[in-house]
């Protein structure tokens, strides 16, 4: 096995308070997990200094993951709006930098919510500029970002492999990488095997979820399909789980 398995922080943790941070820790470093994800949803209240100094103490490998809102949503044709969206994802990528985090991913091109109306050309084109600039800041960081395909409920823009790899094609920087997750594929993928095949030369991350974001194997996800395209391309990136619990997750988010 030459990837490392990774767990996404809220399996764990509804927030990123000091105190669950060290939990957290804990509980990757007990379960023998390779890779913490932690998503940056409460960057204002997360303390970056001690964070760092906890996953270094416990050389914990880190990778951040965000998504953006609608008040900071860089796909909008609003310049403000994509200002504030341009914003948070220059502090999340420094953050993540701070937190000697090497990946940023997640739906980084926009809002994270069910949008009324598609995505325009003039915000395709402002987040495609914003993540222009943030794919150089990155490479000066040494960080790759990761570019989430989700479900048509959760993004308007990127649904598909396929678009995703467009959207990689425009920004056309090196350091942007395709992020698959079963959970969203299972919704608007043909299969799980093709998406993975057209897109071996762009894979660096992937996400397993099951069809209702529950435990691995009670759902229909065709893992045995996914995981072996995964095998057919040598993908030797992060495999990470993600699920959600309302008994974890902050009411909030
Ligand atoms: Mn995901």
């Amino acid at each position: 096995m030459v990837n490392k398995i990774g767990v996404h922080a809220l399996v764990f943790e509804g927030s990123t308070s000091n105190e669950e941070l060290s939990r957290l820790s804990e509980k990757a470093e007990t379960l023998k997990y390779d890779v913490l994800e932690l998503s940056l949803h409460d960057l204002d209240s997360l303390d970056q200094k001690f964070a760092a100094e906890l996953f270094r103490a416990k050389s914990i490998n880190v990778v951040c993951s965000r998504g953006l809102s609608f008040d900071a949503d860089v796909s909008s044709e609003d310049t403000k709006i994509v200002e504030n969206g341009s914003e948070l994802l220059f502090s999340s990528l420094e953050a993540a930098a701070n937190l000697g985090s090497k990946f940023l991913t997640g739906a980084l091109y926009g809002a994270l919510g069910k949008y009324e109306r598609l995505a325009s050309k003039k915000g395709k084109a402002n987040a495609v500029s914003v993540l222009k600039s943030l794919s150089e800041e990155a490479h000066r960081l040494g960080v790759e970002l990761g570019i989430e395909v989700c479900n048509r409920y959760e993004t308007n823009f990127i649904n598909t492999a396929e678009q995703a790899r467009l959207l990689i094609d425009e920004i056309g920087a090196d350091n942007v990488k395709l992020h698959l997750d079963t959970y969203h594929m299972n919704i608007e993928e043909t299969d799980f095997r093709q998406p993975v095949l057209s897109s071996a030369d762009y894979l660096g991350y992937v996400h397993i979820g099951e069809s209702h974001r529950g435990y691995l194997g009670t759902g229909t996800i065709n893992f045995e399909e996914f995981f072996g395209a995964l095998q057919a391309v040598n993908y030797t990136g992060p495999i990470t789980f993600e699920s959600f619990s309302r008994e974890v997750v902050a009411e909030g988010l």
